[in-house]
């Protein structure tokens, strides 16, 4: 039954994605079960995408009284789940105002737009550069992948756009000889999330806000995968005491339904008037409805503080498995966004907790990455951490 389905989907999918050989079901909290009923442990969330666990009942209650209620009607009016949720994300944030749209990479095409639409209407035509990092990934459209510093990503679709620099991560001198009055924004993941769970290293992103303003360039936070608690903070950047003039969200702001957003200052989202950018299904009242559940939840349950003290649990028993390990070269991370760098490759190891009922994944190759949902327990955890004690014992 499994093989068939697998079968019939590699032979009808574009063959974008290395899945791995689970026909996955259900799920509940911190665990999904595959169509054998085999249940495994989750430590990837969907990618940081699922931070209320699976099947959250408030989540799933909002999207079905609001599917049954109105589904759709465009942004050529106005609806309440949608004005509710851009007044909380308004409350909860440095921004001002709030465009909402489908997807991480949407979330980030809006930044680039707003940020050179600003330049351009205050006369500086050319002033449209935008200053990324290596090792960054923004999205996978053709302008987010310009942006992106990561060549195996843009590798054969050249032309990219026009208009990207990169500088390496946590080097505000490379950031300093390369901005000038012709850059526009300099657009930066405050932990990189795909390049290798890097965080940021002191005083780093307080020193990218100062060259910023040094030459009147705005600042870029992509939290779509930072963001909305995953770090220990509802916004990654409230740890490093520095606030952006755009940020974007997109992955956990539903839990699993698809919306992003784009959040910004008055001063720079009144670049934006009618008419300067859309999206149909941007801001539809059921992701809203969703949304707004998940922010209700994570006040009602408490899920930053709690966020903060698995997180550093897990991180400190990770640190156990590096003291016992050689093949550990280095633990890192913030929150629920951990990394443990092999000094191997990592995918032998995914497949191998995969067999043992744990789901994780592997970035950068060498990098396994850690983002369960917000709510996984102690027990979870040590569970995990004993199975890649073993794996990586197996290993050496
Ligand atoms: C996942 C991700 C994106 C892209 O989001 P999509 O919804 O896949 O388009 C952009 N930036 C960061 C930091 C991400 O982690």
């Amino acid at each position: 039954m499994k093989q068939e389905i697998t079968l019939k989907a590699d032979s009808v999918f574009a063959n974008t994605y290395q899945r791995l050989p689970l026909l996955i079901e259900r799920g509940e909290g911190c665990t999904l079960w595959d169509s054998d009923k085999k249940a495994y442990t989750d430590f990837l969330a969907g990618i940081a995408v699922c931070n209320l666990g699976h099947a959250h009942p408030a989540v799933a209650d909002a999207v079905y009284h609001q599917a049954g209620m109105l589904c759709h009607v465009s942004n050529l009016f106005y609806t309440l789940p949608q004005t509710e949720l851009a007044a909380a994300l308004v409350e909860k944030s440095f921004a001002d105002r709030v465009f909402f749209c489908n997807s991480g990479a949407e979330a980030n095409e809006a930044a680039i737009k707003l940020a050179r639409k600003y330049f351009y209407d205050r006369g500086e035509k050319d002033r449209y550069t935008i200053v990324t990092m290596e090792k960054s990934f923004h999205g996978r459209t053709m302008g987010t992948l310009s942006a992106t510093g990561q060549e195996k990503i843009r590798k054969g679709f050249a032309p990219l756009l026009p208009g990207f620099e990169m500088v390496p991560f946590n080097d505000p001198d490379a950031l300093r000889k390369k901005i000038s009055s012709s850059v526009c924004a300099v657009m930066v993941e405050p932990v990189q999330g795909e390049g290798g769970v890097c965080c940021p290293s002191a005083g780093y992103l307080a020193e990218v806000r100062k060259i910023c303003d040094d030459v009147g360039a705005l600042l870029i936070f992509d939290e779509v995968q930072t963001g909305m608690g995953r770090t220990g903070r509802l916004f990654a950047h409230e740890h490093f005491d520095v606030a952006p003039d755009i940020m974007t969200l997109a992955k956990a702001l539903g839990n699993g339904l698809p919306i992003g957003a784009m959040l910004a200052t008055e001063r720079v989202a009144s670049a934006f008037g009618p008419g300067s950018h859309a999206t149909t299904f941007g801001g539809n009242p059921v992701v809203c409805a969703a949304a707004l559940a998940v922010l209700e939840t994570m006040q009602k349950d408490n899920i930053l503080a709690r966020c903060r003290e698995t997180g550093a649990y897990f991180k400190k028993r990770l640190l156990e498995l590096k003291s016992r390990h050689a093949c550990v070269a280095d633990v890192r991370g913030l929150g629920l966004l951990l990394g443990m760098e092999l000094t191997m490759d990592g995918n032998g190891v995914v497949l191998a907790a995969m067999e043992k009922g744990f789901l994780i994944n592997c970035v950068q190759e060498r990098v396994l990455r850690f983002a369960p949902p917000l709510v996984i327990e102690k027990n979870e955890i040590d569970g995990l951490v004993s199975c890649l004690d073993n794996i990586l014992g197996s290993l050496e």
